[in-house]
């Protein structure tokens, strides 16, 4: 059948229109959107580490991370969380985005024992990923109870040693941990798949593939 080239067109336009629609969830935000920034905006350094200090890890996009928040909230919305967790001090950001959608309190661990820390403890070793070294962290005991079911939130998953550390807090709480809420996994190691093989509920808003000179690639987008 003969078609105008004008209808041709037109149709062309109208499936382009129609078909292209972003990948928004229902709390609004645009995860191509961070999948782009990381691309635009991230640094790979050597370890391999991602440096995204202009949005994430240092100076911090304010509305976008209540969005990236309000994204890992809504993942988590049935599962009767009382309580985020993180760890000091990058996590805190998006864990208290989190929170405020969820309206349940934030409670990070600490890297160090301050003078306004007192009363009984739980306390743990992690091993740092950025910095290479073991350190521990505290949560005091009144913050986490037998009855909390605790989402954990953080910026990067990588080996996964972080959340490793905050399981062992919950579990010297007596509490139950529901799940792991991540910006971005680090997919090409080993922490993701050793998680949800140990049968923990992990939600990343963007896992890169692979990462080096030639690009960032995405698991699961074009
Ligand atoms: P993991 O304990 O899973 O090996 O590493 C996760 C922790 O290390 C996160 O809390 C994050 O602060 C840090 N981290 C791991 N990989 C990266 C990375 O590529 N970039 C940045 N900025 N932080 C990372």
């Amino acid at each position: 059948m003969m078609i105008f080239p004008e209808i041709q067109t037109l149709s062309i336009v109208f499936n382009c229109l129609f078909f292209y629609v972003p990948e928004l969830t229902k709390a609004g935000v645009n995860l191509k959107a961070l999948e782009d920034r990381i691309r635009a905006e991230g640094k790979i350094l050597p370890g391999p580490v991602l440096k995204v200090s202009s949005f994430l890890n240092h100076q911090m996009d304010a509305d976008f991370i209540m969005e990236l928040g309000a994204e890992l909230a809504r993942r988590y919305a049935d599962a009767g969380v009382t309580k985020i967790l993180t760890i000091e001090s990058s996590g805190i950001a998006v864990a208290v985005a989190c929170g405020a959608a969820l309206h349940v309190p934030v409670l990070f661990a600490k890297k160090h024992l301050t003078s306004n820390v007192s009363g009984d403890l739980y306390q743990t070793i992690v091993h740092s990923y950025t910095h290479g070294t073991d350190y521990t962290v505290i949560v005091e005991r009144e913050y986490l109870e037998a009855n909390d079911r605790v989402l954990i939130v953080d910026d990067f998953l990588a080996n996964g040693r972080a959340i490793e550390g905050l399981l062992d807090l919950i579990r010297q709480a007596g509490a139950e941990a529901v799940g792991a809420g991540i910006v971005i996994e680090k997919g090409f190691q080993e922490g993701g798949s050793k998680l949800r093989e140990d049968g923990l509920s992990v939600e990343s808003l963007a896992v890169i593939e692979r990462m080096d000179a030639d690009g960032i690639e995405f698991r699961g987008s074009c």
